[in-house]
């Protein structure tokens, strides 16, 4: 099986190659197609499963259809997964002029708010920090978001992040696509699920 062959365009074949990802992963091969019809995934998968390719690639093929800033925004547990996320879908994106920011707790507010003023097309960030932006940065919103993914979303709900993941629920388009992956399947993450996606497809691995 190969990248290609599940519809990945070939700009984003070539990153995977250079990576040395020689074939999807099984969370891969399982969701990217799935995604690239446009639907919303729950994704049962831990972390080393190659789960941020799955999200990142389909993400990164769309944002090649339609080039826009502030396109997605990954929301994750901790500030490590944040930089991590970030750097795979830099490596992903090398070729096609793809800009993050990183919004985490921890460092400084101001830098954060120029990297936002920047207009990046991915945002990862931690959600406690993600409010304080969005309550307190001059001009920043996720009104153009067209992708939303959850990463990790039992550890997000287990660290007391349930309200800030309301608040950004609030202020998110309705119309857009959701990727959620959870290692595990809680009555909270269950809740979360009902909240935030429409007609999900369950993949596992
Ligand atoms: P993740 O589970 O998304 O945190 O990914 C774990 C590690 O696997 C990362 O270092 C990725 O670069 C790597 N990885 C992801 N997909 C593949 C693949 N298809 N082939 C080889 N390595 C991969």
């Amino acid at each position: 099986l190969t990248f290609e062959k599940l519809g990945i365009v070939k700009e984003l074949c070539e990153a995977c190659a250079q990576l040395k990802w020689t074939k999807p992963s099984q969370i891969q091969a399982k969701s990217i197609p799935i995604a690239l019809q446009g639907k919303d995934i729950i994704g049962l998968a831990e972390t080393g499963s190659g789960k941020t390719g799955s999200f990142a690639l389909p993400i990164l093929q769309a944002l090649l259809d339609n080039p826009q800033r502030i396109f997605a925004l990954v929301l994750t547990p901790t500030r490590e997964l944040a930089y991590q996320i970030a750097e795979q879908f830099e490596a992903l994106g090398a070729g096609i002029g793809v800009k993050c920011a990183v919004i985490v707790g921890g460092m400084d507010m101001m830098t954060q708010s120029l990297a936002l003023a920047k207009k990046p097309h991915i945002i990862i960030a931690t959600p406690g920090r993600l409010v304080d932006h969005l309550e307190n940065t001059k001009g920043f919103s996720l009104k153009t978001i067209k992708y939303l993914v959850m990463d990790e979303a039992d550890r997000i709900l287990n660290m007391d992040f349930e309200e800030d993941v309301d608040k950004m629920l609030k202020v998110i388009p309705k119309d857009r696509v959701t990727y959620l992956y959870s290692a595990t399947m809680t009555k909270k993450v269950q809740k979360l699920q009902r909240a935030s996606l429409k007609e999900p497809v369950r993949v596992e691995v």
